[in-house]
C-alpha cells in the first residue's frame, strides 16, 4: 500500500496527515502559525510536522510517495509558487523549493486548498464515479473547484475557477475582490449572517431574535433554526439565500454541465434539508428543463479532513 502526505495550510495553523491510497487518513497532527511569520518559519514548521507524524505512525521517509500541499489563494501549481494569499501574507511565494530544502524528495505539489478538496471528493468522496464535478464551499467565502475529465481545472497561472467571484446582481452588495454583485457577496455563510441581521432589525417579534440570544451571537444557522420552527421573516431570508446559491449553481451547471455539484463548508452542516432545497432549485431552473440530464446536487462528504484528504490527492493524481 502506498501513502502519501497532505499538508492543509490555512489562517492559523497547518495540518499534516498520512493518507494511504484508499483515500484513508491513517495519522494526522496540527501545529499553530502566525500569519505575520516568515514563509521560512512556517515552511520548517510544516516540515518538523511532517517528520513527526511521520515518526507517529511508525514509517519512514522512503514509505512516502509524495507530497501534497493545500493553500488557499492563487497558487502557480506548475512553478509551485504562491502567487498570492489576502490572508497568510503571501506574495510570489516559492514555497515547495523552500519545503524541499528540508524534504528530500521531488513528489512535492502543490495547489489552491478548493482545489485540492475538490480533487479529494472526486476520487475519495461524494464525487466519486463522475467524470466532471464542480465543488462549491459555502463559509467565510465561497470557493469553488471545477474537476473536468479528472483533472484540476485552475486555468492560467492558477487564477481561474474563482466561482464566488462571478457576478449574479449587476451593482449588488460590495465585494472583497473590488466588484460588486458577486455571488460570494450573497451565497457566503458572511452573507447569510448579514441578511439574518437585515431581516431581524425588521422583525422585532421574529424567533430569530431568541435562536440567536441561545448562541450567543447571530450565526449563519440561526435563520434556518427559525425557518424550521415556522418563523416567517425566518423563512423568506433561507428562501432567499437558497435563490442566491441556487442561481450561482445554475450558471455553472448551465456552462459545465457536470455529473454533480458538491457542496462543502460550513453552511452544508444543515444537510439534507439544504441540499433538497439546492436540488429543486436547479431542476426547475438548470437550462434544458425536462429535456437535459439533471445534475445531482450532493453534499460534499470529506468533511474535516477534505483539506488532508484533498492535498494528499494532489500527489496521487500525478
Ligand atoms: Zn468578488
Amino acid at each position: 500500500m502506498k501513502h502519501y502526505i497532505g499538508i492543509d495550510i490555512g489562517g492559523m495553523s497547518v495540518k499534516a496527515g498520512i493518507v494511504n491510497e484508499e483515500g484513508k487518513i491513517i495519522c494526522k497532527d496540527i501545529c499553530q502559525t502566525f500569519p505575520d511569520k516568515h514563509y521560512s518559519v512556517m515552511v520548517k514548521d510544516m516540515y518538523e510536522l511532517c517528520v513527526k507524524i511521520l515518526s507517529d505512525a511508525g514509517l519512514r521517509f522512503e514509505d512516502i510517495s509524495g507530497v501534497g500541499i493545500g493553500c488557499p489563494g492563487t497558487i502557480y501549481a506548475e512553478k509551485g509558487i504562491i502567487t498570492f494569499a489576502n490572508n497568510l501574507n503571501f506574495h510570489d511565494t516559492p514555497l515547495v523549493d523552500e519545503f524541499k530544502k528540508y524534504w528530500k524528495g521531488d513528489a512535492v505539489y502543490i495547489e489552491n486548498d478548493a482545489n485540492c478538496a475538490a480533487l479529494g471528493e472526486y476520487l475519495f468522496g461524494s464525487g466519486k464515479g463522475s467524470r466532471n464535478c464542480i465543488f462549491i464551499t459555502l463559509g467565510t467565502g465561497v470557493g469553488s473547484g471545477f474537476i473536468l475529465d479528472g483533472k484540476i481545472f485552475a486555468g492560467k497561472m492558477g487564477a481561474g475557477a474563482e466561482a464566488g467571484h462571478m457576478v449574479i446582481r449587476i451593482d449588488g452588495e460590495k465585494c472583497t475582490c473590488g466588484r460588486r454583485g458577486c455571488w460570494e457577496a450573497y451565497a457566503s455563510a458572511t452573507a447569510l449572517i448579514r441578511d439574518t441581521q437585515k431581516a431581524m432589525a425588521k422583525n422585532p417579534d421574529s424567533l430569530m431574535h431568541k435562536i440567536a440570544a441561545q448562541y450567543g451571537k447571530v450565526n449563519g444557522r440561526v435563520a434556518f433554526d427559525a425557518a424550521k420552527q415556522n418563523d416567517k421573516a425566518a423563512k423568506q431570508v433561507v428562501k432567499r439565500y437558497i435563490k442566491y446559491i441556487g442561481c450561482g449553481v445554475v450558471n455553472l451547471i448551465n456552462i459545465f454541465r457536470p455529473d454533480k455539484v458538491l457542496i462543502g463548508g460550513g453552511i452544508s452542516n444543515e444537510g439534507d434539508y439544504f441540499i433538497k432545497l439546492i436540488q429543486r432549485y436547479v431542476n426547475r431552473y438548470h437550462y434544458g428543463g425536462k429535456i437535459n440530464p439533471r445534475v445531482k446536487v450532493v453534499r460534499a462528504s470529506l468533511l474535516n479532513d477534505a483539506g488532508i484528504i484533498g492535498a494528499a490527492s494532489l500527489a496521487m493524481n500525478k
